[in-house]
C-alpha cells in the first residue's frame, strides 16, 4: 500500500529528502506522494521513513492502493531497474 499525506501537512519539507524513491514532492496545497513510486520503503528500510520524520504525523496508508509485501518488493525492483 502506498502512503498518502493528509491536509494536516504543514509543508515543512522534512520528508521529501528522506524518501529513497523520490516519491514525495510539493503539491498544490500540501506535499504529495506518488503511489507509483512509494513502496512503504520496502527494499530500503524496515519502516516508512517519511512517517518517521513527519513532525505532525500526517502521513497515513493510502487505502486506494492495496499491495502485498511481495508486490511492494516487485515495485522496488522495478524502480531500481
Ligand atoms: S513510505 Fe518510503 S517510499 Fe513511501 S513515500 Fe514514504 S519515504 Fe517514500
Ligand atoms: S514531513 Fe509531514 S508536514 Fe512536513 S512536508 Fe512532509 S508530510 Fe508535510
Amino acid at each position: 500500500m502506498a502512503l498518502k499525506i493528509t491536509e494536516q501537512c504543514i509543508n515543512c519539507d522534512v520528508c521529501e529528502p528522506e524518501c529513497p524513491n523520490d516519491a514525495i514532492s510539493p503539491g498544490e496545497l500540501v506535499y504529495v506522494i506518488d503511489p507509483n513510486k512509494c513502496t512503504e520503503c520496502v527494499g530500503h528500510f524496515d519502516v516508512p521513513q517519511c512517517q518517521e520524520v513527519c513532525p505532525v504525523e500526517c502521513i497515513n496508508l493510502n487505502d486506494l492502493f492495496q499491495e502485498s509485501k511481495a508486490e511492494l518488493l516487485a515495485k522496488y525492483h522495478r524502480l531500481m531497474g
